[in-house]
């Protein structure tokens, strides 16, 4: 019999996800009032209790608008729902006590500054007006303040502020906007920012904010401090100050990220659709790589040999202060000397950044933990993590299964690390190249604090196969966990299937720059057939000489003798290519003799390489400044095919070895022939498309996989990424990319905790 709508029913919520220090509970009692529920809402270890009496169709109407109208910093996992038998509650109350316990609650991560306050910061009659620190429930700085939980003031860096009796009011009041905001102040009782010069002597100045204004607008470099550690600052228009900070800062000419105050500024510059608009505007202001207008309004430095420009909006009252209504852009590098850390402590900024910066503007509020601002392209209206960092992180990826607690180690390059608790991967921000000591610290120190922060004692720990990274070493040393060594490629394989929710086996698609093989040698082009806790080498690019080792890297013709080598022998040198005349003669033929005596040529089946050489071949370039550079650059030119493609083939004794040379002799031909670069690297392209989705076809036909994964750091060519996606579904392949962590190196971590949980479990 069905009951009567109007009779009074009770349940108890329990409610778990990122649910506390974002206004959640007054957002319930809200909610209940209007809905004319009685009962009680408290925080508990786990996340929220909420004790709810009245109709039937009013609890129903809550549990909907629960889930969809929750405040902007809430995220729900789960909620679970039980009857009760009705207590006689006669209003609905907040439940003062906070008894917080083992950590189970999720961290925020820092979140950009809200409508409410950007409107006060700008407000002429606001008390908070032109404060650069404001901010409350529902923005304001999170991840990067805390040292430890609960997640209360005296664990973060705001403890040595003590609220003023407005602040306290607003703090201790339920209705309030700003009720247990942790961070909460303003310019009587909260932090302030100074301005110094080089020799560490305090600019003398009623307002720093305008004084640096003025310094910028005079071309001078300016390193501040924000959210996540410092920047370096210079004004984007102004060509010379753009040139003088990469001479300082030793950076030639990898992209520089710009800030603008609002979407109209970045239209001088940039164009933008929807969904870019949407992205550069969400509370996690990442930098978002947009194409430049053709007739582009910034310095020619900011990102020269470059289709697009990475930019963002301001994240903090700080940024607004800053750029708003005064420049059409800012420079916003992160505050180091090239590869190391970015700078967070004020006397180590002033110390390490000495010679590039002419003026400090700094603060009070101390980092605890430095956050890289997050980059994102947009492709295929997916978003495609270049870095997943400041305004992600700690939110977890959410897993299919539950694993065991496992500390990930990461790859080398751009290093992530991976904790899991259950069905959570806390993915860490962006530590770094693991080449220097400075950034090996900070590697540590984001273990130690994560392991803190998210209450988790790992068992076993995962790490790369390659014996020398310093993330191997790390592992090495750690006696007391089960120690699981993880093929790179296999890592990114599985990273892309467990954002997914896969567990099946699949046809994985590994491409990138190196990564050490199972034999030794070093891997990139690799079609493997994938389970989570095994995978076979189904396929590969055949291997071939890196003259001089890492040497090949920096200078990508090394690796088109190498090609040409192996598609003409020593007939190389009748070829009529333009690169070769500009080559030294004699280094040529050194490279020649190192390949023919097999003198320092390790042997690479990777992608990124063969990019790199085709690049080279087309003389785009023969040196590189930064990793994947003139791949990028081969990508950038490529004009859309016409359907031509170069001849493919592969041999299949063993595995299968794709031959790379009719695709070579094709190029020399077109290079020979007057074929522009651009449409070259249009046809090499959609061959690569073709072939690989060719490759997986056969594939499937042996082993009836329909599942294809993409990953690795080739894919962060858009190119190569929508039309290999395309090809694939065109053959009835279910393709996975990924949108939730990096195809590159930055996503390896959940690939190897993955990974090592199912070898763990297979062993029993
Ligand atoms: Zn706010
Ligand atoms: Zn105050
Ligand atoms: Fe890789």
């Amino acid at each position: 019999m069905q009951k009567e709508r109007s009779a009074r029913e009770a349940r108890r919520l329990s409610v778990k996800g990122i649910v506390q220090g974002v206004g959640f509970r007054p957002f319930v009692y809200q909610l209940a009032t209007t809905l004319n529920l009685k009962g009680q809402v408290a925080n508990t270890s786990n996340g929220v209790t909420i004790i709810l009496e009245g109709s039937l169709d009013g609890i129903e109407l809550f549990l909907q608008r629960l889930a969809t109208q929750s405040p902007p910093l809430a995220h729900i996992t789960h909620v679970d729902v039980e009857p009760l038998t009705p207590n006689g509650y006669n209003d609905f109350s907040i439940h003062q006590s906070r008894e917080y316990a083992q950590g189970l609650t999720l961290i925020s991560p820092d979140v950009s500054i809200c409508d409410d306050c950007k409107n006060e910061l700008f407000d002429p009659g606001d008390r908070r007006h032109g404060y650069p620190f404001t901010n409350c429930t529902n923005c304001g700085p999170r991840y990067t303040i805390i040292d430890d939980i609960p997640y209360d003031r005296p664990k973060t860096s705001m403890r040595h502020f003590r609220m003023c009796p407005e602040c306290q009011a607003e703090y201790d009041d339920p209705f309030n906007r700003r009720f247990h905001a942790q961070p909460n102040a303003c310019p009587v009782c909260g932090p302030q920012v100074a301005l110094y010069d080089r020799e560490q002597k305090q600019v003398e100045t009623n307002n720093p904010i305008e004084t640096t204004i003025s310094l910028l607008k005079a071309g001078h470099i300016v390193a501040v401090k924000g959210l996540g550690g410092f920047h370096l600052v210079v004004d984007a228009e102004n060509e010379t100050a753009v040139k003088t900070l990469r001479q300082r800062k030793h950076r030639e000419e990898k992209p520089l990220a710009v800030m603008s105050g609002d979407i109209e500024s970045i239209r001088q510059f940039a164009l933008l659709g929807q969904e870019n608009k949407a992205l550069l505007q969400s509370r996690q202001r990442p930098i978002v790589l947009l194409e430049k207008k053709d007739n582009y309004a910034l310095a020619r430095g900011v990102s020269p040999k470059n289709q697009t420009v990475g930019v963002m909006l301001p994240y903090t009252p700080l940024h607004y202060l800053l750029v708003k209504n005064h420049f059409t852009a800012l420079v916003m590098t992160s505050g180091n000397l090239s590869e190391e850390p970015i700078a967070i402590d004020n006397t180590d900024a002033f110390d390490r950044l000495r010679d590039i910066a002419d003026y400090f503007l700094i603060h009070d509020r101390d980092i605890y933990l430095r956050s890289d601002d997050s980059v994102i392209r947009m492709v295929d209206n997916k978003q495609q993590f270049l870095r997943r960092s400041r305004g992600y992180v700690p939110v977890p990826i959410f897993l299919k299964s539950r694993l065991k607690p496992i500390l990930a180690c990461g790859a080398e390059l751009k290093n992530t690390v991976c904790l899991t608790r259950e069905d959570h991967a806390f993915l860490s921000q962006h530590i770094g190249d693991l080449e220097n000591l400075t950034t090996y610290d900070f590697f540590e120190m984001t273990i130690a604090h994560l392991k803190r922060i998210l209450s988790i004692e790992p068992e076993i720990i995962a790490h790369d196969m390659h014996p020398d990274y310093l993330s191997t070493r790390y592992a090495m040393e750690q006696s007391r966990m089960v120690r699981i060594d993880v093929q790179h490629h296999h890592a990114h394989i599985v990273s892309c299937m467990a954002e997914n929710h896969v567990e099946e086996p699949v046809i994985g698609l590994s491409f990138d720059g190196t990564g050490y093989g199972e034999d030794g040698s070093l891997w990139g082009g690799e079609v493997l057939i994938t389970r989570l806790d095994r995978f076979e080498r189904a396929a590969h690019l055949t291997r071939i000489p890196m003259p001089g080792g890492a040497a090949a890297i920096k200078e990508p013709w090394r690796m088109a003798i190498s090609y040409l080598h192996r598609a003409y022998g020593k007939n190389l040198f009748n070829r009529n290519l333009p690169f070769l005349r500009e080559l030294d003669e004699s280094k040529l033929n050194i490279i020649v003799e190192m390949i023919e005596k097999d003198i320092n040529c390790p042997r690479t089946s990777s992608l990124g390489r063969f990019f790199d050489g085709i690049a080279a071949m087309l003389g785009i370039r023969s040196h590189v400044a930064f990793e994947g550079q003139a791949a990028m650059e081969l990508e950038m030119m490529a004009e859309a095919s016409t359907g031509n493609l170069y001849e493919y083939a592969w041999s299949s004794e063993d595995k299968i070895q794709i031959d790379p040379c009719p695709i070579i002799t094709g190029v020399v031909m077109d290079i020979e022939k007057g074929v522009t670069p651009s449409v070259i690297s249009g046809k090499f392209h959609a061959t690569l498309m073709a072939m690989f989705a060719d490759l997986c076809r056969v594939i499937k036909k042996e082993t009836g996989i329909s599942q294809v994964a993409l990953s690795g750091g080739c894919f962060q060519n858009a190119i190569l990424l929508s039309g290999l996606s395309r090809s694939l579904r065109d053959l009835d392949f279910h393709v996975l990319t990924h949108e939730k962590v990096p195809a590159n190196d930055g996503g390896i971590a959940l690939g190897q905790a993955v990974i090592a949980d199912a070898i763990v479990r297979r062993a029993g």
